[in-house]
């Protein structure tokens, strides 16, 4: 719920044109990714074995979201810039 809140205010505002804050978008980015591990690591659990087996469509899911976490700047990263600006 608070991603989702904090996430479409972002988009509104990028649809009124307002100018995006580097915090903002780091905050959504580590927020939204590590969300949406958790989720899908969830989703996976529900497969048993074969959610491990690339076969299976929630497999791929599972490592495209993982992904998120590392790529455009890792979660670790953003978290310390964030803090430093605070
Ligand atoms: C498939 C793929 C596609 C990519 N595409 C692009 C692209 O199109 N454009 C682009 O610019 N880049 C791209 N990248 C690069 C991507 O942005 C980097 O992989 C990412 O920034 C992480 O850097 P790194 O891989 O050098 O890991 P490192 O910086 O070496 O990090 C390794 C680990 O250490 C952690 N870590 C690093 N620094 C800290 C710290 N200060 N505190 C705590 N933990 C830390 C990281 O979280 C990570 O877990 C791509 C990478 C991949 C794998």
């Amino acid at each position: 719920m608070v991603g989702r809140v904090f996430i479409d205010t972002i988009i509104k505002d990028l649809v009124d044109g307002k100018e995006l804050q580097p915090n903002d978008a780091m905050m959504a980015k580590w927020w939204g990714s590590d969300k949406q591990c958790s989720i899908i690591d969830r989703c996976l659990q529900l497969f048993g074995g074969y959610g491990y087996c690339t076969e299976y469509p929630i497999a791929q899911l599972f490592m495209d979201a993982r992904f998120a976490k590392i790529y455009g700047g890792s979660n670790e990263t953003l978290k310390d810039v964030i803090a430093r600006s605070m």
